[in-house]
């Protein structure tokens, strides 16, 4: 019987960009990390070391230039744009520093608005919408559009659409870096409580290390390989 698939996998991934005329920068160099379902990782390394390449990397929004990214064990290098987009879509849940949510629509439409692009009519998606941002303690700001929630509360709303369809692995690029400490430490507390609650594999960059050790595992970014932090 074959092994059961990891959440994510990245197999001897390498990434460089092009700095100027015949420079490159190498990023990552033959980067390799495994995340079981259910896990959750933190990924504490400085700034320009790498951190938001990999999470775009594991989120299939852009390709290394080698190696394999696999979610939950399916081989992606090879896959078209469409086939892409689906795995996103179904499987992947994204957190970015600045919450991106949509101006114009309500917390709770934003949070429905992903699983109806996935074919859930309107009354199923805005009960699980309201079910995730209650949990989030945003039961009162369903009817409010991002200009009217604080910083801490918009982050709160994007974690609960990233985790919308239920994705198998969320990945969350400093989802508090944007924060004052006080707001920082709610929101992370609320993020790794429902990662634990849903059981959904997590990759979280974050510089503090204090929220880093409420997740499973710690690694680090050094010369463009994973390490594992104690
Ligand atoms: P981190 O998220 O850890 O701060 P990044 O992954 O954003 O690091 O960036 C790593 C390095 O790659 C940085 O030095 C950055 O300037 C460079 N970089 C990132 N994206 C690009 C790009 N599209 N073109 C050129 N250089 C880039
Ligand atoms: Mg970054």
């Amino acid at each position: 019987m074959a092994a059961p698939p990891h959440a994510l996998s990245l197999v001897n991934v390498s990434r460089a960009y092009a700095q100027g005329e015949d420079r490159r920068l190498e990023i990552l160099t033959g980067a390799d990390l495994v995340i079981e379902h259910g896990q959750s990782v933190a990924l504490v390394a400085p700034s320009g070391s790498g951190k938001s390449t990999l999470l775009h990397l594991a989120g299939l929004l852009e390709h290394p230039d080698s190696g394999e990214v696999f979610i939950d064990g399916e081989a992606t290098s090879k896959l078209n744009d469409a086939e892409r987009t689906r795995i996103r879509r179904l499987s992947v849940g994204f957190v970015y520093q600045f919450h991106h949510l949509l101006g114009e629509f309500t917390a709770l439409e934003n949070v429905a608005m992903p699983q109806m692009i996935r074919g859930l009519s309107r009354a199923v998606a805005n009960e699980r919408a309201k079910e995730l941002l209650s949990y989030l303690g945003l039961g009162e700001r369903l009817t409010h559009r991002p200009a009217e929630l604080s910083g801490g509360e918009q982050q709160r709303v994007a974690i609960a659409r990233a985790l919308a369809n239920a994705p198998r692995l969320l990945l969350a690029d400093e989802p508090t870096g944007n924060l004052d400490p006080k707001t920082s430490d709610h929101v992370f507390g609320a993020l790794s409580e429902l990662v634990q609650a849903t059981g959904v594999a997590a990759l979280i960059a974050t510089h503090n290390l204090e929220l880093a050790s409420r997740m499973d595992r710690r690694v680090t970014l050094l010369e463009g390989q994973v390490v594992e932090l104690p």
